[in-house]
């Protein structure tokens, strides 16, 4: 469990690269990282998770700027979805799928909060994960005449994206607003990963605590009714508890 925690806490390094980077279109490999403050290059010693953040209390070693907090949330949580994964499935081929998963869902939750932006570059490789994971994901319930055969995965997989992929998109048909495309597209991805029937549970929680939350912020006034709210972070959290208690949700419902 220590291990999966720690490589979290390092990938959540990594995915911290891709949410910086990938809204500005830049490489997510090259160059190496720097103090966005004072552009000097970072050392190993810099990188190191967490830890270097606490170090330096929260300022870059050269110039004393400000280190963002965002990026030892995003170690922290990584490193603690990582070990909980592993609590929850054990070592196999279900933990590489759903680590591979809460990796893409923790970038798109934080892109989308930082930038009010869902990343085709993003989705698009994520939809097509996805779909190639459903063969193989057991979390999966196969519909019909096919249980548990993997044609009956993939057929609940595709249920699933397109029920995801018809929920967000039904109040952009009918009220000409609401979600923008990119929490449509999310939709489809969160839908192909959960699969029928789970997918409702996802979009139920999503929907529920993202119209809870705005509620709140309107009545304090945080927010203006003009300004935009981010919706993928609310249905990348809902898909993560799916991913983790669905099965369980449902047979209570049930
Ligand atoms: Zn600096």
């Amino acid at each position: 469990m220590l291990v999966f925690a720690l490589l979290g806490l390092f990938v959540g390094s990594f995915l911290n690269v891709c949410i910086d980077r990938l809204p500005r279109g830049q490489s997510i490999i090259h160059p190496r990282s720097h103090c966005a403050a004072c552009n000097r290059e970072l050392g190993t010693l810099d990188l190191l998770p967490i830890f270097s953040y606490l170090w330096l209390r929260g300022r870059c070693r050269y110039c004393r700027a400000p280190i963002p907090l965002r990026l030892p949330i995003v170690e922290g949580v990584t490193g603690l979805l990582f070990a909980l994964l592993y609590w929850k499935f054990g070592l196999g081929l279900e933990l590489g799928i759903s680590l591979v998963y809460t990796s893409l869902l923790t970038v798109i939750f934080a892109i989308d909060l930082e930038n009010q932006l869902v990343l085709d570059k993003v989705i698009y490789p994520g939809m097509a994960l996805a779909l190639a994971f459903s063969f193989f994901w057991p979390g999966l319930e196969g519909i019909g005449a096919l249980p548990g055969e993997a044609l009956g995965k993939v057929v609940s997989s595709l249920a699933g994206g397109a029920l995801g992929l018809a929920a967000m998109a039904l109040p952009f048909i009918i009220y000409r607003r609401g979600m923008g495309m990119g929490d449509v597209k999310l939709g489809a991805l969160v839908g192909l990963m959960s699969g029928y029937p789970l997918v409702a549970i996802a979009l139920l929680l999503g929907v529920i605590t993202g119209g809870l939350v705005a509620a709140i912020l309107l009545a304090f006034k945080i927010k203006k009714r003009s300004d935009p709210i981010p919706f993928a972070p609310f249905l990348a959290t809902s898909a993560m508890v799916t991913l983790l208690w669905g099965q369980a949700i449902w047979q209570w419902y049930l």
